[in-house]
């Protein structure tokens, strides 16, 4: 019988929620007692489905299912090299090329290859192993958190626009996929699941509509609510800004008992008019907390018995911490599980500790996992020693880092994901792993990840308007500014003038350069600027001339070699981010607002 449905089977036949959690605790426990043995059984149940596909067959495992014959055989990959096939699928070649089960969708994942979202193949049954992950996040919470079967969960649920391929096949983020699935919308009652956000609010597609009536149901049911959260940290955000700025009109419906005429779905009409009746005290409640000008702990006001927050705040939503604690009076912040469009990895199992703690145990029956021992420096310098080999899953060693290789039930072999992830200890003899980071990634406001490449052809790309006024881009760095919400990216400029004497650059040069370089940057960034709006106008700061001489005198008198010495092209230390705005001349941004109809082509998102 297949690893994922052990656990599902079971809890069926269960009827008391103690009972089922108690069970669900016990399948943690053995996943993690041997985690060595089931990745041995998943890898040769993965064999045994896929070994007869096109792309394995290239590898002449002649039918073995063994670890050995994989690693030997099979080799590492990224997505580039996985493009081709994944193309024939999108294009309609139903053959097994990459798996034997067929592809029932694709996932568009935030990581970007030539600027354009990868599509992760996925099939059926990674709905099962999904909402397995999810059914063991609860049990676990309630491990520490008691009585949360006795409230709401106001959580900020989105689904978003979904493409299809040219075959026809849909291409959409992995949450929405879950969301619109029967598992989601079917869900059987479960008391530690119920949310304030009714189904009919989480899938309406316009993202106005639904974060309006999740809010209004938050604030109707406001005395329900036991935990607040988003997927990540900047969602929550955001509907702490939303809530800033519609709270008069918000407060307008509660006092009247009728809906704003901006929300025209009908079905969310229809649902929210057996939920909103007017309530004078409630509305004048709402008024007097978010008329005032200090929204500190805004959360713990307007819902009082909120035990957490329910956010990633690992990687780099960790810049969002002080403002959430801000907003919160900080309450725990709860990270409950890592995963991704590829596949889900694995859970929290102390999900009230410190944010900087955190750290995830992968369960070892979602796929197989290797790892490719990381160095840092090494990376830095460019090295070009062979790589190391990769380790299992059970052979990690703690405080070692290592970058993430999956293979997957729907066809990925031996990929590459791009974590870099950090061993902090065991449960039971499953390894437990702090995200360190992504690699490459520079830039990050919301879900969009921008490398050094992409920024690098972003400057270029503007700084070719700047040739007929005999100007150059001399040095840059960067900065992702998250102190007001939506945060944006803030672009360092130090500008070389043919003549010092020349006359300062025309200000509509520079706005122009900041649409430049925003036309340049991938879809997902695209999509956070112009569809979602959760991404600010990207702004270019120019700084003096002489100041990246200077950021370069403060590394060497912290002991930074001269020759090794290289311009940051990102900052986020403040002693350097505070020389750079102190030598700020001017600043510019896009002038205009994008329509939300807009020329730029944007790809479904997260
Ligand atoms: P996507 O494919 O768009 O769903 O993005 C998946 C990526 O998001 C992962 O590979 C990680 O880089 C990041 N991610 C997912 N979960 C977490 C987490 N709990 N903490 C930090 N980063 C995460």
């Amino acid at each position: 019988m297949a690893i994922v449905s052990e656990f599902s089977l079971s809890s069926h036949y269960l009827g008391c929620d103690d009972e089922k959690n108690a069970k669900a605790i016990q399948f943690i426990e053995e996943m993690t007692q041997n985690p060595d043995s089931v990745q041995e059984r998943v890898l040769a149940e993965i064999l045994g489905q896929n070994g007869e596909t096109e792309y394995l067959k290239r590898f002449q495992l002649t039918g073995a299912k063994d670890r050995e014959t994989f690693k030997s055989k099979v080799p590492i990959v990224s997505y580039e090299d996985l493009q081709p096939y994944i193309q024939r699928i999108a294009n309609g070649d139903r053959s097994p090329i990459l798996c034997a089960h067929p592809i029932s969708e694709f996932l568009t994942s935030s990581g970007t290859s030539g600027g354009e979202r990868k599509l992760m193949p996925t099939i059926v049954q990674d709905h099962d192993r999904r909402q397995l992950l999810y059914s063991l996040l609860m049990p676990v919470m309630s491990l520490y958190v008691p009585n949360l079967d006795k409230g709401k969960a106001l959580n900020f649920l989105f689904i978003k626009a979904e493409t299809k391929t040219p075959s026809g096949l849909v291409a959409r983020p992995v949450l929405t996929s879950y969301y619109k699935s029967d598992h989601f919308k079917n869900r059987p009652y479960d008391p530690y699941n119920v949310y304030t956000s009714p189904n009919e609010a989480i899938l309406c597609p316009d993202s106005f509509q639904s974060m309006y009536t999740q809010m209004l149901c938050g604030l109707i049911m406001r005395h329900d609510v036991l935990r607040v959260g988003a997927v990540f940290a900047s969602g929550l955000l955001r509907a702490i800004r939303f809530l800033q700025l519609n709270w008069d009109q918000l407060a307008h419906d509660i006092a009247t008992g009728t809906l704003s005429p901006k929300i025209t779905d009908h079905s969310l009409k229809e649902c929210m008019s057996k939920i909103l009746k007017p309530d004078t005290e409630l509305a004048n409640f709402v008024r007097n907390e978010c008329v005032q000008e200090n929204w500190e702990r805004i959360i713990t006001r307007i819902w009082p018995n909120t035990k957490y927050l329910d956010v990633i705040v690992t990687g780099a939503m960790a810049q969002y911490i002080p403002t959430l604690d801000y907003y919160s009076g900080g309450l725990p912040l709860a990270c409950t599980m890592y995963a991704s469009s590829e596949c889900y990895f694995g859970l929290n199992l102390k999900p009230i500790c410190n944010p900087s703690d955190v750290s995830y145990t992968i369960m070892p029956n979602m796929g197989y996992f290797e790892f490719l021992p990381h160095n840092d420096s090494a990376s830095a310098r460019g090295s070009h020693s062979p790589e190391p080999r990769l380790v299992d899953l059970a052979q990690v060693e703690y405080g070692k880092l290592y970058e993430l290789v999956i293979t997957t039930y729907s066809g990925l072999c031996r990929y590459r994901v791009g974590d870099i992830l950090q061993v902090t200890g065991f449960h039971n003899k499953a390894p437990q792993f702090r995200f360190v980071r992504r690699k490459n990634v520079l830039l990050s406001i919301d879900s969009d990840k921008t490398d050094e490449a992409e920024l690098q052809r972003a400057v270029e790309s503007a700084s070719t308007l700047l040739k007929e006024f005999d100007t150059s881009v001399a040095e840059y760095t960067s900065f992702a500014d998250t102190g007001s919400i939506p945060g944006h990216y803030v672009i360092y400029w130090e500008l070389l003038m043919k003549e010092a004497s020349m006359a300062p650059l025309p200000e509509e040069v520079l706005n122009q350069c900041c649409l430049a370089m925003e036309e340049s940057l991938n879809s997902v960034y695209r999509q956070g600027r112009v569809a979602d709006r959760s991404i600010g106008p990207l702004e270019i700061r120019v700084v003096k001339s002489g100041t990246f001489e200077e950021l370069m005198d403060y590394a060497i008198s912290k002991g930074a070699s001269i020759n090794q010495y290289k311009v940051p092209r990102c900052v986020s230390f403040t002693p350097l981010t505070e020389i750079l705005n102190s030598r700020v001349v001017s600043s510019f941004y896009v002038t205009f607002l994008f329509p939300t109809s807009t020329s730029w082509h944007v790809a479904s998102g997260n």
